[in-house]
């Protein structure tokens, strides 16, 4: 009897929004380039997909992107990143399995691993009934997925405490944090379909056959450990930018050739991540700040920021300054000349400051950034919070650019910055924890 050759399949499953989608094409890049033979699907929103495979040419016939639905009727246009959120998580998981049975019946191929955002609890069930392995990445750091898996323990702690804002070291390695530092949704304002997918996500990964972490160990060991603990397997396989294919964004603006021209260190890089930008008043104090200051800075703007910065900002600057739609972030990051990034403190940029040896002024706004503010100012004393309470303002903002850029203590946090990117160096070389970490994920999704 002839038995029809059928490869192995692998089906990978995005989060389409804000930058989850990419650091996930580049990780399936990276293991689909060990063997061609093996196919893999790419499941992702339309939108999602056109974006993440414009950025990311893979230049790999064994990737696919399919699209799912979007939870929308055809054509309309959601009126706020919010909606767009909330109808996909309503049509999902029958939407990834809709999708993944039409690419299966019209290839044959039979699903061999799935590999899904580690939001995706449903993922336990998906390769459950396909029968397959299942290995979930969590794009941000050690601290931020384990108070997911530690959701009902906080949960129960919590609610016995008279404090107004109790104190969450009864968790090793989180010494001097507070509820308030947490995500929300994990202890507070529960009742919203992320909180749920979150929670839902903390009770289910420990059937994943590995969970893997764009991190290294030395990020944070203590936390690490307790994660090992909880997980069958857990992958510490960053940096990416250092360990998976990274695209190469085009600098429309040229701003790397305008860095060439400044002194190193004398530059401030202003980014808020992929989706948010600062209310008004805020938008406006942090203008004022950098207008006085002394600093040179380039200002990653998602927005209209003709509209919105003060009248007369742009001119007024003039080569001081450049504000811009997209920036070669890392590149930037890279570069002598800069010496603070102003940030809301998305994992991706605090990896990419830390290799660039960049210390952080600290603006977080929501999901993960607080905790991370945390770590970076108490642990491992890497930058300096903005109070989040008031945000920006002309003052606070001065003193922070002031004590980063001008100060011992700015220099401080520079070398401990250079000493977190030694261990990461450490970690890819050739026998390195995040190689090793690498080389067995390789092996799990391909066999
Ligand atoms: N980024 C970029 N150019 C920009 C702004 C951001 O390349 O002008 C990249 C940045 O290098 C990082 C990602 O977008 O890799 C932002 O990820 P992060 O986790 O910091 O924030 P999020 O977008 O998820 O809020």
């Amino acid at each position: 009897k002839v038995v029809p050759f059928s490869p192995k399949h692998v089906a990978v499953l995005a989060f389409p929004f804000g930058t989850h989608a990419g650091p996930l094409l580049s990780m399936v890049q990276r293991i689909a380039t060990e063997d061609p033979d093996v196919k893999f699907s790419f499941f992702s929103t339309k939108i999602s997909n056109a974006k993440t495979f414009k950025l990311n040419k893979t230049g790999l016939s064994n990737i696919h992107p399919h699209n799912v639905y979007d939870g929308f009727p055809e054509g309309h246009v959601p009126s706020h990143p919010r909606e767009a959120i909330e109808r996909f998580m309503y049509a999902m998981p029958q939407n990834f399995r809709s999708a993944i049975d039409r690419v299966v019946a019209e290839t044959g191929h039979k699903i061999t691993c799935l590999i899904t955002d580690a939001f995706y609890w449903f993922g336990a069930e998906i390769a459950k009934e396909l029968d397959c392995k299942w290995v979930a990445l969590w794009t941000a750091g050690p601290h931020s997925i384990l108070v997911h898996v530690e959701t009902d323990l906080l949960r129960e702690r919590v609610s016995n405490e008279v404090s107004d804002d109790p104190s969450i070291d009864f968790l090793l390695g989180y010494s001097g944090l507070k509820v308030s530092d947490l995500p929300e949704g994990v202890v507070r304002d529960t009742e919203n379909p992320m909180a749920t997918m979150l929670h839902k996500m903390g009770v289910t990964l420990s059937q994943a056959t590995a969970v893997a972490i764009n991190s290294f160990v030395d990020v944070h060991p203590i936390i690490v450990n307790v994660l090992k603990s909880k997980f069958q397997k857990l992958l510490n396989v960053g940096p990416f930018t250092w360990t998976m294919p990274q695209h190469h964004i085009h600098d429309e603006e040229r701003c790397l050739e305008w860095l060439e021209k400044r002194e190193e260190k004398s530059v401030v890089y202003v980014t808020f991540g992929s989706v948010i930008t600062p209310p008004p008043h805020e938008l406006f104090a942090l203008a004022e700040a950098l207008e006085e200051c002394k600093y040179s800075f380039i200002w990653s703007f998602v927005g209209n920021h003709k509209k919105q910065l003060p009248q007369g900002f742009l001119e007024r600057i003039g080569n001081k300054g450049k504000v811009v739609a997209w920036a070669p972030q890392n590149e930037i990051l890279q570069h002598p000349s800069i010496g603070v990034c102003v940030t809301h403190c998305g994992w991706n940029s605090i990896l990419e400051c830390i290799l660039g040896g960049v210390p952080m002024i600290c603006r977080p706004f929501f999901g993960d950034q607080k905790l991370n503010t945390r770590m970076i100012e108490n642990e491992w004393r890497i930058g300096v919070a903005i109070d989040e309470n008031g945000g920006f303002t002309r003052e606070n903002t001065t003193r922070a650019l002031v004590s980063t850029m001008s100060s011992e203590k700015g220099r401080v946090m520079r070398k401990n910055a250079s000493e977190l990117r030694e261990c990461a160096a450490r970690e890819i070389e050739r026998n390195g924890s995040s190689i090793r970490d690498l080389n067995t994920l390789i092996h799990i999704v391909l066999s």
